[in-house]
């Protein structure tokens, strides 16, 4: 017969607690009770592991150490300190919160849960950290690692509610301050009970673990059963124009309120097409031809999407853009996604642009070193792009496999629906 839960008792509690105390790694934001700085970690931490958060938090901290600075600064600085982080949205609703705490004339985040619900971007979990953590407050965090932990104890699969009030339960009668025993569950999911192979024998709560006993490790291991959904294959044709002004190159940035990803992040103006049907395209592409030479491709995941990209170089103006100089472009593309469409680009231009050349002879230079790249390519690749009726930015491409005309049909199709 099963046994019941409340096998996670006071002896497990002071199991656990001991062994964090001897086996937690030494990560600066675990060291700290200051509710900012414990604040900007757990986002951090919510999307990135924390080998790749641990440089861009000292980073973010060393830049805006308190939340005043975070307040006043820019949210474009933000947003550039937040590079290799991926997840936009999380800087700016950091940001957003800290202005709205700044308002409420407070110097720090609050340590009352239900306050701190009240501001952008911080959920259940973020709160509950907080709160607990920096105010050792009676609130039970359930993260990804603690969530397979729980359901591992328990030997079964259990929806996020029913964990939670586990959760609680066994904070309540622990006998620890909840600082620390969050902090030991939390750790224990990140280096013992891992999600692949659980490290059993090295677990503090072998004794009362379920799903050890049902059928060892190798059997804890199948717990939780995956639910990420299968990430999805999308098409994507960047269309990055670029001109000369005064000497200096600039490219046309565009909104993407709507794009399928990097919401609210300026990108490069671009096409999108899942499994051949229309899903988006940036207002401001031009419908007419037009010529573009083709800098490459790449692959590329972001959230659900699995992304196929094409990038074209266009060397003319585009209304409604704004463009951007050369030398500050890093500072509004934030993601990795359009830096990598900026490096293909540069890489293929690579000597196209003359910055002693004056603007009518650079024009003259760049096409003419572009049509020699185009050509070197054509001969590589027998690149081809056929006359033909359909979408004007439909590329064929034997690279990449098959006529772009399935993008065509669709975007002509929903063209009245733009
Ligand atoms: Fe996880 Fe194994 Fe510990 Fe159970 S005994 S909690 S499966 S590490």
């Amino acid at each position: 017969m099963e046994r019941p839960a409340s096998l996670l008792n006071q002896e497990a509690a002071a199991r656990l607690a001991a062994w964090y105390r001897e086996n937690s790694r030494d990560l600066p934001f675990r060291k700290s009770r200051n509710p900012y700085h414990i604040w900007v970690s757990e986002v951090m931490l919510q999307q990135t592991r924390v080998t790749a958060m641990l440089p861009a938090f000292e980073r973010f901290i060393e830049r805006f150490p308190d939340l005043q600075s975070l307040a006043e600064a820019e949210l474009n600085e933000v947003l550039g300190r937040w590079k290799g982080l991926g997840y936009y949205q999380r800087a700016r609703n950091l940001h957003k919160a800290a202005r709205q705490m700044r308002d409420e004339g407070l110097m720090e985040p609050p340590l009352e849960y239900d306050r701190l619900l009240g501001f952008a971007g911080i959920g259940r979990y973020t709160a509950a950290a907080i709160a607990s953590i920096a105010g050792d407050k009676m609130h039970a965090v359930l993260d990804g690692n603690v969530k397979r932990v729980l359901s591992r104890l328990l030997n079964r699969e259990e929806k996020e509610s029913v964990l939670q009030k586990h959760a609680d339960e066994f904070l309540v009668r622990s006998g620890q301050r909840p600082s620390i025993l969050n902090q030991a569950m939390m750790e224990l999911g990140a280096i013992v009970c891992v999600p692949g192979k659980p490290d059993c024998k090295a677990c503090p709560l072998l004794e009362h673990c379920l799903a050890f006993a049902a059928g060892g490790a190798e059997h804890a291991a199948g717990l939780p059963v995956s639910r990420r959904s299968a990430s999805i294959p999308l098409h994507v044709q960047v269309f990055v124009h670029r001109r000369v002004v005064d000497g200096q190159c600039q490219y046309a940035l565009a909104g993407n309120a709507d794009g399928p990803f990097l919401k609210e992040e300026l990108t490069f103006p671009y096409t999108a097409a899942e499994q051949g049907r229309y899903r988006y395209r940036s207002a401001i592409l031009p419908d007419t031809d037009r010529p573009s030479f083709r800098a490459g491709s790449f692959r590329h995941s972001i959230t659900k999407w699995r992304i196929q990209c094409e990038v074209f170089l266009r060397e003319e103006e585009l209304d409604g853009a704004l463009w951007v100089a050369e030398d500050a472009i890093e500072n509004r593309l934030h993601s990795s996604f359009s830096g990598k469409v900026l490096e293909l680009v540069r890489k293929a231009s690579d000597g196209a642009y003359d910055s002693t050349a004056t603007h009518q002879a650079r024009g003259v230079k760049q096409s003419r070193n572009l049509k020699t790249k185009q050509e070197e390519l054509d001969q590589k690749e027998q690149y081809h792009q056929p006359k033909r009726k359909g979408h004007p930015d439909a590329v064929y491409h034997p690279g990449i496999g098959k006529k772009r005309d399935h993008l065509t049909k669709d975007q002509g199709k929903k063209k009245g629906n733009r």
